[in-house]
């Protein structure tokens, strides 16, 4: 079972490594994380974002699980060109509730594989070329957060501590692993499998969201 893991979970930070086969084990994750995705209303998630240190995301940029014909999946994805750059407000499913400017290219050429094992080429602006770089970082173990200035990143000090307390005292109760442990799992996965998936926490110990904590603007 694939749940979203939040910061300080190493898996944020694990260097994900390429999918190598297209299978049914890789279709069910990604079903399995697009339904997640739904319910903590997201437009996009990263593989290791479920613990999964494999190079895949989704995206549906309506957050809207009827819309079928608009979920995305990105496999070996690479950003290819870059052009121009603009800021805009992003949040993350795996530091709900925080939202910060980021600088980006506003224009990208991403190349990816499909679920059907097709390659493909597109050129993206707006929103998609945004939640694109937001989730390619994810893959190569950078969140958000990282690009704040000091300054700004201050502002956020006592939520970001809040998360890094809740997961370490999830440690010490012993109801999440270790992150030695979760390190080694991540390390010896074989596949982007469900039944692999390091997500270290105890059953039914899932890092709820509550109503309120629900992000506001979509997050990623
Ligand atoms: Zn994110």
């Amino acid at each position: 079972m694939l749940r979203i893991v939040r910061h300080p979970h190493p898996a944020l930070r694990f260097p994900s490594r390429p999918v190598l086969q297209i299978d049914d084990d890789l279709r069910t994750s990604v079903r399995q994380m697009f339904e997640l995705m739904y319910d903590a209303r997201g437009i996009g998630l990263a593989a290791n974002q479920v613990a999964l240190p494999f190079r895949f995301f989704i995206l549906n940029l309506t957050a809207d699980r009827e819309q079928r014909t608009e979920e995305q999946v990105f496999i070996n994805p690479e950003i290819v060109k870059r052009h121009s750059t603009i800021e805009d407000e992003e949040g993350c499913l795996s530091l709900p509730g925080l939202y910060a400017k980021v600088r980006r290219a506003r224009k990208i050429r991403v190349r990816a594989y499909d679920l059907t094992g097709e390659l493909f080429e597109r050129d993206v602006d707006d929103l998609l070329s945004r939640a694109i770089q937001h989730e390619t970082d994810h893959l190569d173990g950078k969140l958000f957060i990282d690009y704040l200035e000091p300054a700004t990143l201050k502002n956020f000090t006592e939520a970001i501590r809040g998360f890094e307390l809740e997961f370490r005292q999830g440690q010490n109760q012993g109801r999440i692993l270790s992150d030695q442990s979760l390190k080694q799992k991540l390390a010896e996965m074989p596949h982007p499998s469900a039944a692999f998936a390091a997500t270290g926490y105890a059953p039914g110990e899932e890092p709820a969201v509550a109503a309120s904590e629900q992000p506001a603007e979509p997050g990623v």
